[in-house]
C-alpha cells in the first residue's frame, strides 16, 4: 500500500501504535506539542515543524518570511498548548550553489521572530541538500495548570475562533503573528477545555479536538469570520495555514470572555460542542443544517 492511499493521519497513528512511553511522558504523538514532566508545577512542551522548498514556500518567496515562518509556526503549537516557547534548534538543508546572502536573509528572519518573542536560538544541523528544507524544533513550558489539549473538550462548551479564516496562500501563511499573547491571556484567565492552532484547516483541526475529545458539534455559518483574501466560505473552511487558534470552555466562561477581550485580534463564538452521536454539522445562514466532514490539507 502507497503512503498517499494509507493517508497521512493512519500513518501517524500507526506509528503512535508502534511507540511505547516512559511515564515521563505526560501526552506524546496526538497534540500540537509533546508534553513532558519537569518541574512541580510546571510542564515542558516540544514541538518540531518542517518547511520544504516547493511544498511551503517557492524559490522566490522572501528568504525572511521563510525564516520566519519556520519559527513562527512552532510557536503557534506552543500557544495553543497554552505555553511560553523557550528554545530552539534550527536544522538547515540547502544547496552548494545558493548565494550565501539567502542564508543572512533566512537566519534574519528567524532572529526577529525569535526577539520579538524570546525565544533563544541554541543550535541545529546544516546539510547540503537539492532543495532548501528548514525544521526547527522548540521547547516551551506551561503551568501545569495552564495546559490546554485537543482532548478535553466538554459536552455544551462554546467553540471560538481567533482572526479570519481561509485564504491564508496569498500571503498570510508566509506572514502571520502567532497567537501567543491571545493564548496565554486564555489559559491564564480562564479554563480553556481545549485548544489548537489552525494548520489544516478550520474544518480538519476542530476535527482533531472531536476525534480527540470523543464529541461532536454544531458550527455556524453566520458566525465564523471569512478573510477576504479566501475565495468563498466553503473553501475558507477547507483552507490549511490559518494559524489562528480554536478552543472551547464553557457556556458561562465564554460569556464572561466575550465582555472582557482585550485585543485586536478579532474573536468569533461559532459554535458549540455536543455529544459525539450527533457528529459534526454546518448550519448553513438559511438555516439548514448539513453533517460535515473534518476535511482539509493533509501532505499525502
Ligand atoms: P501540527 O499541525 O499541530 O504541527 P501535525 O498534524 O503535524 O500537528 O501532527 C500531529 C501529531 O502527530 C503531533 O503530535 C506530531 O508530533 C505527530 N507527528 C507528526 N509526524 C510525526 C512523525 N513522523 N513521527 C512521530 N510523530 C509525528
Ligand atoms: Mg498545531
Amino acid at each position: 500500500m502507497k503512503l498517499k492511499d494509507l493517508g497521512e493521519f493512519n500513518f501517524i497513528n500507526r506509528i503512535s501504535k508502534a511507540i511505547k512511553l516512559s511515564s515521563q511522558v505526560v501526552k506524546g504523538i496526538g497534540d500540537d506539542a509533546a508534553v513532558l514532566k519537569y518541574t512541580k508545577d510546571k510542564y515542558l512542551l516540544f514541538t518540531t515543524d518542517m518547511l520544504l522548498e516547493g511544498k511551503h514556500f517557492y524559490k522566490g518567496s522572501s528568504a525572511g518570511l521563510v525564516g520566519g515562518k519556520a519559527l513562527s509556526s512552532n510557536i503557534s503549537d506552543i500557544a495553543a498548548m497554552g505555553g511560553i516557547p523557550k528554545f530552539a534548534v534550527i536544522s538547515i538543508g540547502f544547496t552548494g550553489s545558493m548565494n550565501f546572502k539567502y542564508a543572512d536573509e533566512l537566519y534574519k528572519g528567524i532572529r526577529k521572530v525569535a526577539d520579538k518573542f524570546s525565544v533563544d536560538l541554541v543550535g541545529g544541523d546544516t546539510v547540503g541538500s537539492n532543495k532548501i528544507i528548514i525544521n526547527i524544533a522548540l521547547i516551551g513550558e506551561v503551568e501545569i495548570k495552564n495546559l490546554a489539549l485537543r482532548s478535553k473538550a466538554k459536552e455544551k462548551d462554546a467553540i471560538f475562533v481567533t482572526g479570519n479564516i481561509g485564504g491564508s496562500i496569498k500571503l498570510k501563511h508566509l506572514n502571520f503573528t502567532p497567537r501567543l499573547k491571545e493564548a496565554r491571556f486564555l489559559v491564564k484567565n480562564f479554563k480553556i477545555n481545549s485548544m489548537i492552532d489552525i494548520s489544516d484547516a478550520l474544518l480538519a483541526d476542530l476535527g482533531h479536538i472531536l476525534e480527540e475529545s470523543n464529541k461532536g458539534a454544531m458550527i455556524y455559518e453566520k458566525m465564523i469570520p471569512v478573510s477576504k483574501d479566501a475565495i468563498d466560505f466553503d473553501s475558507a473552511i477547507r483552507d490549511g495555514e490559518d494559524f489562528e487558534l480554536i478552543f472551547t470552555l464553557s457556556e458561562k466562561q465564554a460569556d464572561r470572555l466575550e465582555n472582557i477581550w482585550p485585543f485586536k485580534t478579532k474573536l468569533s463564538r461559532i459554535g458549540k460542542i455536543c455529544n459525539a452521536h450527533k457528529g459534526f454539522s454546518l448550519i448553513r445562514k438559511s438555516g439548514k443544517s448539513k453533517k460535515i466532514k473534518p476535511t482539509g490539507f493533509t501532505h499525502f
